[in-house]
């Protein structure tokens, strides 16, 4: 991402201190903790970590290595929280009061594409343990009543409507797979972009056409805030209706300035961050391989 933008740029997300993964009717869960604690954080302030993490985990999940990406998104809900699928995936917004929730087609998470708000928020609250949200339904299935009993709500702190009570609560959950979907189409697009100008055959050229092409985050919305002081810059404040699609805006960004600090080693292929523009390899290991080799080459 732009260094030079960064502090202008402005958002928030919860996490909790502690999380871990359940298993229900044969698929895992990722929850946080019962004595968790919950803080605010600004993932603009730390936009190329959260970008190298979901990137890694991709590429852990590329290589068919689970057991090291479960690890790292266990690692990456403790450092950043959940992803926010709730109020991510959705096409229409403020879902609580529109009783209706709308669906793309082809995601994860359900197989309808017309929902009742409140089947669908049962689907992020699986780990039930703790009940920690009260939902209650009228005849016709709309919400009557949706109230959270954090320690912190943290919607006191925050505008927002109140389906994100639920994304910031204990009671909520994400499935493992969504994450890996997401980290591996992200991965994806990541080599897509990266590899782009090498390409030498139409065959994944035409692969990588698709992949980008799919990349579409939607609903990004932001505004312009005014300092109170004097000497304050004015900051972009943006409307992030979850983590990933915060995560979406980081890589955008990030895959569209000339100054680029999240990039694929030329080496080893791997994401890394590096404040030097001109840098190309993840690790002085890297470089000199691949300078081994340049010579190599040369001398054949
Ligand atoms: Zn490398």
């Amino acid at each position: 991402m732009k260094k030079d933008n960064v502090n202008n740029f402005r958002t928030f997300w919860f996490k909790y201190s502690d999380y871990e993964m359940v298993e229900i009717d044969e698929r895992y869960y990722i929850t946080p903790k019962e004595n968790a604690k919950i803080s605010m954080y600004d993932p603009f302030k730390i936009a190329d970590e959260i970008l190298v993490d979901i990137l890694m985990i991709g590429r852990y999940i590329e290589k068919n290595d689970i057991a090291s990406s479960n690890e790292k998104i266990m690692q990456f809900v403790k450092n950043y929280g959940l992803l926010g699928e709730l109020t991510y995936l959705p096409i229409n917004s403020d879902i609580v009061n529109q009783n209706k929730v709308y669906l793309p087609k082809g995601n994860l998470v359900s197989n309808e594409e017309i929902m009742s708000t409140y089947d669908y928020i049962e689907l992020f609250l699986k780990c039930k343990k703790k009940q920690k949200i009260v939902m209650k339904k009228n005849a016709r299935g709309e919400i009557l009543e949706l109230s959270t009993e954090n320690e912190v709500n943290p919607l006191f702190a925050i505008d927002r409507p109140t389906e994100y009570a639920v994304i910031f609560s204990k009671a909520y959950s994400e499935c493992l797979v969504w994450i890996m979907h997401y980290a591996r189409t992200l991965y994806q697009t990541f080599e897509a972009i990266e590899n782009y100008s090498k390409l030498e055959d139409a065959y994944t050229k035409q692969i990588y056409d698709i992949r980008i092409k799919n990349f579409n985050p939607s609903k990004i919305a932001c505004r312009v805030l005014m300092g109170n002081k004097k000497d304050d810059v004015p900051v972009l404040e943006w409307n992030f209706n979850s983590l990933k699609l915060a995560i979406d805006t980081m890589f955008a960004l990030n895959e569209t300035t000339d100054r680029k600090t999240v990039k694929m080693c030329k080496h080893c292929s791997k994401p890394f961050s590096s404040l030097n523009l001109k840098a190309e390899y993840c690790s002085p290991q890297c470089r000199n391989q691949a300078n081994v080799y340049k010579s190599r080459a040369k001398n054949k």
